[in-house]
């Protein structure tokens, strides 16, 4: 890329969440293989991110290229509307077969923000059809579901900046984010606000949507088993229908195939993204019961009211299922656990660190929290110096590799963050 390209970019391009009039330095990738990603003057980095969560199997796998290659060949993209094509059946097999029990019906979708919005609208429209005015959702503080505005109106008021959207966003519940950790002693009263808010609001709710076991973007919280057991508990004897969004923990992340599974529930919609196509194209799908669907088609309107124009894109379907017949394979789970291990033995110890509010692991999710907020600029510079791509964000410095990565990288990985840890001047004061 030549300096007028990145000129070009600067002047002209929106990157996630920054300012087009001060945008923060972008650094130019042409290649990724496996955990690397090679930036354009041919330097290599460690890739600590999976590309958002989504790049489990690493880069330019092979696999996942030929089934790309293999079906561009048959046909890039078909309209799902009144047609169907095998990659879609075969990924939606593969979907009902290994996401928790009962989840039988799936809606593809495009992304995962519009996974939540068809989870929400499902919902909606399952108590339409039954006859009843529900139309809020309660949630927990700290979530984080997406950018687009229903997705938003269940964000954490405060990270998503609720007040931003006054007036236009609705107005849903919010109980207090789970203060037990995954690890820590189940303390019963953690559900308490969640349960006072669904026996109070039950009557209006539509549905409880949450992240099951790890709150992600919204603060890289890990939270107690018994917490989304006793909230399955709660929806059932009230009646409210439970939305899983496992965007980010589906497919191995947290070391169940679905978070749900630490838990042992299911729920009665679940939304999946990231990691579906193995990182390498955009889908995500909505999967529900019978029962939801049935109700939702036997309503007044006759069918769900939803279809975008790429649903299920041939292209995404195919690598997708190929990626889902790698995670059959079972490898995953050995390479999660040694990830654990590893990170476990490199990070907790940070903890001591006068820099250091909290370090936790859960699978390959290793999260060091600060006591103040990073110097975005300066710390993605001094990763990027040491060969690393670690993106933090707010007070976070977390690490979520691809199930591939081999102990030396990963070893270069936290060695950057510890390094990190001793430098002031890459964090902004209080
Ligand atoms: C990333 C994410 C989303 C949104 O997915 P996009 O593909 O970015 O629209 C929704 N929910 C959770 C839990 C996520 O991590």
């Amino acid at each position: 890329m030549t300096p007028a390209d990145l000129a070009f970019d600067r002047d002209h391009i929106w990157h996630p969440y920054t300012s087009m009039s001060q945008p923060l330095p972008v650094y130019p990738v042409v290649a990724a293989q496996e955990t690397s990603l090679k930036l354009a003057d041919g330097r290599e980095l460690v890739d600590g991110m999976s590309s958002w969560w989504a790049a489990i199997h690493g880069y330019n796998h092979p696999r996942l290229n030929r089934a790309m290659t293999a079906q561009i060949e048959q046909m890039s993209h078909v309209m799902f509307g009144g047609i169907t094509h095998p990659s879609a059946v075969a990924l939606c097999r593969k979907l009902v077969e290994m996401t928790p029990q009962g989840l039988e019906c799936v809606f593809l979708a495009d992304s995962g923000s519009v996974a939540v919005e068809v989870s929400m609208k499902m919902a909606l429209q399952y108590w339409q059809a039954r006859g009843e005015r529900r139309q809020r959702f309660l949630t927990l503080r700290n979530g984080y579901h997406g950018d687009t505005f229903a997705a938003m109106s269940v964000c954490d008021p405060q990270n998503s900046m609720h007040s931003l959207y006054q007036g236009y966003l609705p107005s849903h519940l919010f109980a207090a984010a789970p203060a037990c950790g995954f690890d820590d002693e189940w303390q019963a009263r953690d559900v308490d606000d969640f349960e006072r808010l669904i026996r109070l609001h039950a009557g209006e709710l539509a549905a409880v949507i949450l992240e099951p076991i790890v709150q992600g973007a919204g603060g890289m919280r890990f939270y107690h088993p018994r917490y989304l057991e006793k909230v399955r508990e709660l929806c059932d004897r009230h009646n409210v229908l439970l939305i899983a969004d496992e965007i980010a923990t589906g497919f191995g992340r947290t070391g169940k195939l679905f978070a749900c599974e630490h838990a042992g529930i299911s729920p009665d919609i679940l939304c999946v993204g990231k990691a579906l196509t193995g990182g390498t194209m955009t889908l995500s799908a909505t999967l529900t019961t019978r029962e939801v669907a049935n109700t939702i088609s036997n309503g007044e309107a006759g069918c769900f009211m939803h279809g975008p124009t790429f649903m299920g894109n041939p292209l995404a379907c195919a690598v997708a299922t190929e990626s889902l017949a790698m995670l059959q394979e079972g490898h995953w789970q050995q390479q999660v656990a040694t990830i654990e291990a590893q990170l476990k033995a490199a990070l907790l110890p940070l903890q001591e660190m006068p820099e250091v509010a909290h370090a936790r692991v859960l699978g390959t999710i290793g999260v060091i929290e600060t006591h103040r907020p990073v110097n975005m600029a300066a710390l993605q510079a001094f990763f990027v110096e040491r060969g690393v791509w670690i993106r933090p964000f707010g007070k976070l410095i977390y690490l979520m590799p691809p199930y591939i990565i081999q102990a030396d990288a990963l070893a270069q990985l936290t060695g950057a963050i510890a390094a990190a840890l001793v430098r002031p001047e890459l964090f902004l004061s209080a």
